[in-house]
């Protein structure tokens, strides 16, 4: 493969990458600086705008005012994952793009239509992930995880990033929480992933429910894909663009169509459930017995199969309680999570014959919920004590002080940068404090400092020394 990396002679003091633009003018500083840079991986000039940068369509700043949320699910997911035993796995952003076009399809639209890919200095194609069960397999097998005592279980919480048309609940970068277990087939872990996700959504104060059905294997899928093209052939004029493409490249894909007239098409077809093989349709009786068993409530929906091809038998997804109708008409964007069972995958990626399934949660959709349904998520605790100075000697010794209390764990906040005492105790005051803290000359010179009450704002004089004791007596610690 040709590589598309050239190596340019580093220029002296350049303050831009590369030189691309055959003349350069001379910056105010004396040193060469160039309009464009071209893109290493495309040869394309870059140009740079000198307008303010802006966030990229699709992506998001996650702000401090949003960071409760986040940290509702990010401790909920460290808790599930406990308590159902799954250990952590991180995992990169950036994976071979032959990684995903293996495992989630070619045909399907990820692949189509939403990759962000390119080529690396290297000249090798990788891809932004669009989806981690993929790079978990790759892990598993890298990581001869196929030698440990099985199932593995690993869960997963990390951005995504898909090239799909923004909206509200759409995003080209946006969060899954994941979970999978690898090396088992039994129906129980398919069941045990379904109850994790459920509980996941009640204990957030979401409810849920949970459409399931089974697509098969490819042994029972090949006579059903027949009978389905049979069918749909009987209605292609009246299908839409996609799903006349989808006919002849992803027959299965035909069923979850979002338009009126191919739903309307679809509520004829033929159901993948009745052309299960024996093992396939005892599996999926054992999932739904085990769900029946803990009172999990679900939906059959045999037109639900997923976007991803290396779905085998089991597939659900979690869509928020509402009226069925509703449910139907927002399905995919509604979707706050989904999964699976991928038996072929590993083998498909060059592992030994793997059973496995998984289920991801959708973090941002789980947050909009939320938000919706106003539930109250804690706010962070509020510091203990701040600590006030006036003077740079006492801005020193605060500095000094603040580590100490700091050290001996309490909840400490200081606003160093200001001088004034009004200003300090008006911010003091905005983060709810039970005490501040004041140390100015007479205190350096008496060795004292000033405790005061926010709440009746009483002052009194304590021993400088004795005020770790005094402070953490008062706080009950
Ligand atoms: P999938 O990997 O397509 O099965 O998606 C699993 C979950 O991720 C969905 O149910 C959504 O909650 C969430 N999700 C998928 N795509 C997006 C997106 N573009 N923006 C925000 N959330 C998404």
């Amino acid at each position: 493969m040709p590589r598309t990396t050239k190596k340019t002679k580093p220029k002296k003091k350049t303050t831009t990458a590369k030189k691309t633009a055959p003349k350069a003018k001379p910056s105010k500083e004396g040193t060469t600086r160039k309009a464009v840079v071209k893109s290493e991986s495309q040869k394309q000039p870059v140009k740079i705008s000198k307008k303010t940068p802006q966030l990229l369509r699709g992506f998001k700043d996650i702000l401090p005012g949003e960071q409760k949320y986040w940290d509702l699910i990010r401790e909920k997911g460290e808790i599930f994952a406990y308590d159902y035993g799954f250990e952590r796995i991180d995992l990169p952003f950036v994976e071979e793009t032959s990684l995903f076009i293996r495992s989630v399809g070619k045909e399907t639209d990820i692949i189509d239509k939403e990759m962000f890919s390119f080529e690396d200095r290297g000249g090798e194609s990788v891809s932004l992930r669009p989806e981690a069960t993929a790079s978990v397999v790759r892990a598993y097998i890298n990581h001869g995880m196929l030698n440990l005592s099985q199932p593995v279980k690993l869960y997963y919480i990390g951005p995504m990033f898909r090239y799909d048309r923004p909206q509200s609940g759409r995003y080209r970068q946006f969060n899954q929480l994941g979970f999978e277990i690898l090396g088992d087939i039994h129906p129980v872990l398919d069941a045990q992933i379904i109850i994790l996700s459920y509980n996941f959504f009640k204990e957030l104060g979401v409810p849920v429910n949970i459409q399931i059905n089974s697509i098969g294997c490819p042994e029972c899928r090949k006579e059903y894909k027949v009978q389905l093209i049979n069918y749909y052939k009987t209605q292609k004029a009246d299908l839409c663009e996609d799903c006349q493409g989808r006919l002849t490249k992803n027959p299965l894909r035909l069923l979850d169509c979002k338009h009126e007239k191919c739903k309307t098409i679809s509520e004829d077809a033929p159901q993948i459930v009745d052309w299960l093989c024996d093992e396939c349709k005892n599996h999926f009786v054992k999932v739904l017995e085990f769900l029946d068993e803990i009172e999990i409530p679900y939906n059959l929906d045999p037109t639900l199969v997923r976007g991803l091809d290396y779905y085998t038998k089991t597939v659900f997804e979690i869509l928020p309680a509402l009226q069925d109708s509703e449910n139907n008409n927002k399905k995919a964007q509604n979707s706050l999570g989904g999964g699976g069972r991928y038996d072929n995958l590993i083998e498909l990626l060059g592992g030994r014959p793997t059973p496995a399934v998984g289920a991801s949660i959708g973090v941002e959709r789980a947050i909009l919920k939320i938000k919706e349904l106003e539930v109250e998520v804690q706010e962070k605790e509020s510091p203990d004590i701040f600590i006030a100075q006036l003077g740079e000697a006492a801005k020193r010794k605060s500095l000094a002080f603040y580590e100490e209390l700091r050290d001996e764990g309490i909840k400490i906040v200081e606003s160093f940068s200001k001088d004034g005492l009004k200003s300090q105790l008006d911010i003091a005051n905005k983060l709810g404090v039970k005490y501040t803290l004041i140390l100015g000359q007479k205190e350096l010179a008496e060795e004292t400092i000033l405790l005061r009450d926010m709440e009746g704002g009483v002052q009194e004089t304590i021993n400088y020394n004795k005020a770790i004791k005094e402070i953490k007596k008062r706080l009950g610690l």
